[in-house]
């Protein structure tokens, strides 16, 4: 592409005009159905199996997890809706590679604590299959080139299941920006705020056990994810504000993540939760946490726009993830509900979001508004599974993909080493190796994702 092509297309996706929301109609290129496998059936993981379930062109075919609880409760799950009993793979942690082999799985859905996303990906991607991953996809940055490597070498495609991508008010934001209703894109804010204390101290199936333990002793995410609170100090699950704003802001697709620099506060919200709970005297009152209760990211991004980013799940507050999107002409808070466009509102006045969000509805909403109705998390866990299934039936790469999973979750790794460097600037990798230059928005213009 001519540099004077490059740059008009640059400048005007800035503006918010570059891209045909004309609908694509992708051809399905296969009538049988989609069989899936599923690694990690614990609370997410059978979330995704009752979702599937609901999905008559879907086959579940093996599940693995070495927990009992987790594999009895799935299978319970999956014979109560009358399917056939899947196959199990619960010899171990290691268990998965002997099913991800079998070659009557399409696709790989990996629900599993984090720092077995990558390993799991990559020997999914490895046995040639469609692989879906949570979020975040991986820890470390050296994760993140594993898996776009491995992409690259095995032509597997990989998901990113990041689910908030296809909440309502945030797709139709991202609707608005396309339409260049908010004017040329400059700033955004987002982050992951969510009082997850109780979550991190659960004490699940066994009632011997204080409401203030995590680890071996404790049920699902307790389990694990609170280890990574002792140990790590950054903003560690950055993808859920992330990945809308990065569909808002073309990330990979006409601009790029440059840098970041990421500040932390103190810790005291999960020592002081477990000194209420259990009291001083508690073995976990000795605990010394290093994630920071509020950690703030400042994200910067190639065609001159910011994000700012919060990650706070260590102190009481509401559910938010605080999305704001500001442009030359307007501005949207999700919290608050509120927009203001210029010429459109009344000076300096703020309006209702409602009656735009009704007037920008995204036509995958308008058209699956009934089929999202059982899904979790307000019915978007319908659409990412759907975009994930859609992309194996018309065998295209889904619309979330390797660059965009590594580009959102390496944020953790850098805004840990920004912390420990003194909130110093770190820049971001370009994974897509220069290809975000030409490489054309896909998400949410077509009629499969
Ligand atoms: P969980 O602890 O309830 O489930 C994890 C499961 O993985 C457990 O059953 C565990 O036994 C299994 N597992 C562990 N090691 C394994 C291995 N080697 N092979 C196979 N299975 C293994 O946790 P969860 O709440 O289900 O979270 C799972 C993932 O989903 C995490 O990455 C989390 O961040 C993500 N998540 C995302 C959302 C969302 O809205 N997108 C919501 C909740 C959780």
């Amino acid at each position: 592409m001519k540099r004077r092509d490059f740059l008009e297309r640059t400048s005007i996706a800035g503006l918010g005009l570059a891209v045909n929301t004309s609908k694509l109609v992708l051809p399905i290129q296969a009538d049988k159905k989609v069989r899936l496998a599923f690694i990690g059936v614990g609370e997410r993981g059978r979330s995704h199996v009752e979702q599937c379930m609901y999905r008559p062109d879907v086959e579940i075919v093996a599940i693995a997890d070495p927990d009992a609880f987790a594999i009895a409760e799935t299978k319970k799950m999956i014979l109560a809706a009358n399917r056939k009993e899947p196959a199990i793979y619960a010899n171990g942690n290691f268990d998965f590679e002997n099913m991800v082999k079998r070659d009557d799985i399409d696709g790989v859905i990996i629900s599993t604590p984090w720092r077995w996303h990558t390993p799991q990906a990559i020997s999914s991607m490895k046995a040639g299959k469609y692989t879906a991953v949570e979020v975040p996809v991986a820890v470390t940055m050296e994760e993140c080139w594993d898996l776009v490597r491995t992409h690259e070498e095995t032509s597997s495609h990989f998901m990113i299941l990041e689910n908030v991508c296809y909440r309502r008010d945030v797709i139709a934001a991202l609707n608005m920006i396309r339409k260049g209703i908010f004017g040329e894109m400059v700033y955004a804010h987002c982050g992951y705020e969510h009082d997850l204390r109780e979550v991190k101290f659960n004490n699940g199936n066994n009632p011997a056990n204080t409401e203030v333990e995590f680890g071996e002793k404790a049920y699902s995410e307790a389990k694990w994810r609170t280890l990574e609170s002792v140990t790590r100090n950054g903003d560690i699950y950055p993808t859920h504000g992330l990945g809308p704003v990065s569909e808002w802001f073309n990330i990979n697709r006409g601009n790029r993540f440059t840098h970041l620099t990421s500040t932390a506060t103190k810790a005291r919200g999960l020592h002081n939760y477990i000194v209420e709970k259990g009291g001083v005297n508690h073995p976990n009152a000795n605990v010394n946490f290093k994630l920071g209760d509020v950690v703030t990211t400042v994200i910067q991004c190639h065609n001159g726009e910011n994000i700012v980013m919060m990650h706070d799940t260590n102190l009481p507050r509401p559910y938010s993830l605080g999305f704001r999107a500001q442009g030359t002409k307007g501005i949207w808070e999700d919290e608050g509900s509120r927009i203001f466009i210029e010429g459109t509102s009344p000076a300096h006045k703020w309006e209702d979001w409602k009656p735009y969000q009704a007037k920008h509805d995204h036509p995958l909403w308008a058209k699956f508004e009934k089929d999202a109705e059982n899904a979790g998390h307000g019915g978007m866990d319908f659409f990412v599974i759907r975009a994930f299934i859609e992309s194996i039936k018309r065998k295209v790469a889904p619309p979330l993909d390797v660059y965009d999973a590594a580009s959102l979750s390496v944020v953790s790794h850098l805004s840990e080493r920004s912390i420990a460097e003194g909130s110093t600037p770190q820049a971001f990798p370009d994974f897509t190796k220069g290809k975000w230059k030409t490489n054309q928005p896909i998400f949410g213009l077509n009629d499969a994702f």
